[in-house]
């Protein structure tokens, strides 16, 4: 079991809980979460008027392309932030997911969803 005390927890916690709030924020601007499976995330369709010409839509389905990009890397986010927080409450939050050693406070402080020691990432 980590020694890690109840206040740093639950400070990590928080910032954890700030993060996600961050993200999915974000992400609300351009995409929507799936209503079936929580934390799934589909970007916003462009969608076309009438008036718009040939290179506008070019220049929307770069920026969507973008935003697929941006969507999966902030939903990878999501999952190590729920990740973290699961492990939290469990008790297992702070050892790493490789050799089973204690993440330093340290680095938790800097990367409050890391599963791996400095070593093993
Ligand atoms: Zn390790």
């Amino acid at each position: 079991m980590p020694k890690l005390n109840k206040i740093f927890l639950n400070e990590q916690k928080n910032i954890l809980f700030e993060e996600k709030n961050k993200i999915e924020n974000r992400l609300a601007g351009f995409a929507k979460e799936s209503k079936i499976h929580e934390g799934e995330w589909t970007s916003n369709m462009p969608d076309f008027d009438k008036g718009t010409s040939l290179e506008e839509e070019a220049d929307e389905v770069e920026e969507f392309g973008m935003r697929l990009a941006l969507e999966q890397s902030m939903e990878g986010q999501l999952k190590a932030i729920d990740l973290a927080l699961d492990k939290i409450k469990k008790g297992t939050y702070g050892v790493c997911d490789k050799c089973g050693k204690e993440i330093p406070q340290g680095r938790l402080k800097v990367y409050p969803q890391a599963s791996f020691c400095q070593k093993c990432q």
